[in-house]
């Protein structure tokens, strides 16, 4: 089997993820069956648990695995469907390994990080390679970090037993406009490297811009590397543009030429994908929570993206914080925009903000789309402004007189914390002559999850009375899974989350439907 391994040094956010998507879509144009694992030397068992705030958005996928964002850019770029197997954390294996000592898997033995968490990690790695040409491995965190210690010893073990080619990460700084790169960072963890037994093929240098030859020439006689193996990763305006860039300097053909096996890279249909000029500009307001750090909605803003890059309309986002608003009759704060976006969320703060904001929206004819939270408030919404049902509210945040959201039954049984949630692709059914069935263009389809909550049904008729509010989107057991609000130009509210399987090739089509409607606002 053969293996590409991408470390990082020097600092965390080089854009190692989107590094490892762009390498890995590069092998894959080339004809050959690439698969892709994250690494993530955390003491999590999944990314389920942490917040938003601090690691980004949790993605979800198709199996219901709550994993690290990077899988997302995968499955993005490399149009594929990942499994909970391709996220290794250092929780993951530990409980494998101790599971098994407990049922005397080990009998006999002292149960040591060399061999059994080692030879765990090697296992878990080739049962995700298994079916695949080459296997994509990211190593989360920066090298020299003890928590990687024993993934990057499994993976030099596993250079002896398969081919791999290692590519590090790097950031070469300018320290003055004029100033020259500097390239000792880069050396220094070279060295770090070196010193866990793992020498790189490639290096990759993340720079403010292209490096010059002469500093590709002092990194190749510091780091032992062919100076045509030192890769430049310069900053661009779009994450889309890196395997472009990743190709003109040939990375694939270098990698291969490792591995000894023939491919011609080809990204006509990327390249053509890209909008090269846009029609117009849409602003957009998305109102949440978790807006100090963009990455916690990152799938929502790449879904986004695609819809820009399919209807040539580019997405301004402004963030908003939804707190703002909690005590706010909105009259022109929101004028501006040509659409509003509420995504999912969990606890009460800046709920009522929310609120707010989507009856602004859905009385101002303003294209809306909630998601998951944002579907559930805008039923919250509907209650308490057009049937004055006062007060009505989810469970979530308070017991109220109107619970219009309340828990899924199955989830009343449970009392813990952790990959326990309604979780992962489950199948639609949509209704004929509803917006959403013009959308996606079938009344079957399946859709991604993360949710304890849903539409109460003993609310459904009452909600559903005056024929304008419907709930055009069901599960085949009776979930309410989307609703629209008829004679408004788009208003869309999905208890699903769309933006997880949006793909550069294939843009979801509520985000698609979405972008146009705020292409066309009037
Ligand atoms: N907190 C809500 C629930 O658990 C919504 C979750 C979400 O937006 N992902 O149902």
């Amino acid at each position: 089997m053969k293996y590409v391994v991408v470390t990082g040094g020097v600092i965390s956010g080089l854009g190692k993820g989107v590094t490892t998507a762009s390498i890995a879509k590069i092998i894959q144009s080339m004809g050959h069956k690439v698969t892709v694992v994250k690494i993530d030397p955390y003491v999590n068992v999944d990314a389920g648990t942490m917040s938003p705030f601090e690691h980004g958005e949790v993605f979800v996928l198709e199996d219901g695995g709550e994993v690290d964002l990077d899988l997302g850019n995968y499955e993005r770029f490399l149009n594929i469907h990942l499994t909970k197997a391709h996220n290794i954390t250092t929780g993951k294996v530990y409980l494998n390994v101790i599971e098994k000592e407990r049922k005397g898997a080990y009998l006999g033995k002292t149960v040591q990080i060399i061999p059994h968490i080692t030879d765990e990690i090697r296992n878990e790695i080739r049962k995700v390679g298994k079916d695949h040409d080459i296997t994509v491995i990211e190593v989360g965190g920066t090298v020299g970090d003890i928590e990687s210690m024993p993934f990057l010893e499994a993976l030099r073990q596993l250079s002896i037993e398969e081919d791999v080619v290692f590519i590090h990460v790097t950031l070469v700084p300018n320290l003055t406009v004029v100033g020259e790169p500097k390239t000792k960072p880069t050396q220094h963890s070279v060295k770090t490297l070196r010193e866990v037994g793992i020498s790189p093929h490639i290096i990759v240098c993340r720079s403010t811009q292209k490096l010059n030859e002469k500093t590709k020439e002092k990194i190749a006689l510091f780091t032992n590397v062919k100076v045509d193996h030192v890769i430049s990763a310069p900053d661009v305006e779009d994450i889309h543009f890196m395997p472009i860039i990743f190709n003109e300097e040939k990375i694939g053909q270098k990698i291969l030429d490792y591995f000894k096996i023939d491919g011609k890279p080809n990204l006509s249909l990327w390249k053509s994908i890209l909008c090269k000029e846009y029609k117009k500009n849409v602003n957009l307001a998305i109102v949440g929570k978790y807006i100090d750090l963009h990455d916690s909605y990152l799938s929502i803003s790449q879904a986004l993206k695609h819809a820009s890059f399919k209807t040539c309309y580019k997405t301004n986002i402004s963030w908003i914080e939804a707190e703002n608003f909690d005590n706010v009759n909105i009259t022109d704060e929101f004028e501006n925009y040509d659409g509003i976006l509420v995504p999912g969320g969990f606890g009460s703060r800046g709920v009522e903000g929310k609120i707010n904001v989507i009856k602004y929206a859905r009385e101002n004819n303003i294209p809306f789309l909630g998601i998951c939270l944002g579907f559930q408030l805008s039923v919250i919404e509907y209650a308490r402004n057009v049937y004055g049902l006062k007060n009505a509210n989810t469970t979530e945040i308070c017991n109220t007189e109107y619970p219009v959201i309340d828990l899924l039954p199955e989830q009343k049984k449970i009392s813990t914390k952790g990959g326990n949630m309604r979780l992962g692709s489950s199948e639609i059914i949509l209704d004929k002559n509803t917006m959403i069935y013009s959308l996606y263009k079938t009344d079957r389809i399946f859709e991604r999850h993360r949710h304890r909550y849903e539409v109460n049904k003993d609310y459904v008729d009452l909600l559903t009375k005056d024929k304008k509010l419907i709930f055009s989107g069901k599960s085949p057991n009776g979930l309410m899974e989307a609703l629209e609000v008829k004679g408004h130009p788009f208003f869309l509210g999905t208890q699903f989350h769309p933006e997880f399987k949006s793909k550069v090739e294939s843009v979801a089509p509520t985000f698609y439907g979405f972008v146009k409607a705020m292409g066309e606002k009037q």
